[in-house]
């Protein structure tokens, strides 16, 4: 990645190689799993249910957007003059008015485009700032031109509190690992034989290990150690709660009919 960021500061990223960048992160992550949390989804912050995974694009059009800038405050460069000549060493107008550029130069008229949206640093404003906010507000422009879609599982759980949901998954102190089936579990994407036979991926929608239906609830509660680790959860959590073990139970079974 190191090479594709030094890259991307002096030539703009073609849009096939960030599709194919994407593609390897993501393969990267996921490896070979049918069912994925895209990657819109993962550039979220951690508060939003997202991992803060950079945006590509965003800090691609960023590092280019930072160093040109750079390069125009040079006096005497060919660079600087050039720059000077189509107007772009000032922050642009906004609505942007890249179509002076013409359009074979596109590389100009997407600078133009991202400046105008993006003030220049501040007096006292550090470096480190200054990128961060460039990135920022390319990510959320990247974000508004698809729209911000609502996750699946928010529009089914429509009650639940999420804020809760992703603070308590990314501030648990176990192994990366975990937290990442944690996350595949509760964005409801485990691959059972319920939903493999659906697509049409497994010859059955029958459990592995026991034969009897293979969906979520299953492997979570019915299967293997699954009915002494939700007894033991219900326990602590009636403790917890202060409750009985019968109204906890109910919580559950709540849960798993949805
Ligand atoms: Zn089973």
């Amino acid at each position: 990645m190191a090479r594709a960021w030094y890259v991307s500061q002096i030539y703009p990223s073609p849009d096939v190689c960030v599709r194919q960048l994407n593609t390897t992160i993501s393969w990267f992550l996921w490896k070979d799993d049918i069912f994925r949390v895209p990657l819109s989804t993962l550039y979220r912050s951690k508060e939003e249910g997202g991992w803060d995974l950079t945006n590509l694009p965003a800090k691609s059009h960023a590092l280019l957007l930072y160093r040109m800038r750079q390069q125009v405050i040079k006096q005497g460069t060919i660079t600087s003059a050039w720059m000077r000549t189509w107007g772009l060493n000032v922050k642009g107008a906004n609505p942007p008015f890249r179509d002076v550029i013409p359009e074979n130069l596109e590389y100009l008229r997407r600078f133009a485009m991202d400046s105008a949206y993006v003030d220049e640093q501040g007096p006292m404003e550090p470096k480190r700032a200054y990128k961060r906010r460039v990135y920022n507000t390319l990510y959320h422009l990247c974000r508004g031109e698809t729209g911000i879609q609502d996750m699946r599982i928010t529009k089914i759980w429509t009650t639940t509190d999420w804020n809760t949901v992703w603070k308590n998954i990314h501030g648990t102190p176990v192994s990366g690992g975990t937290k990442v089936v944690w996350y595949k579990v509760i964005h409801d994407i485990l691959p059972t034989n319920v939903r493999l036979r659906k697509i049409r991926i497994s010859p059955t929608d029958e459990c592995n290990n026991c034969g009897m239906h293979d969906k979520i609830q299953h492997r979570l509660i019915e299967c293997g150690e699954g009915p002494q680790i939700w007894q033991w959860t219900t326990q602590k959590l009636a403790f917890i709660l202060r409750t009985s073990l019968h109204s906890c139970r109910q919580i559950n079974t709540n849960y798993t009919k949805q």
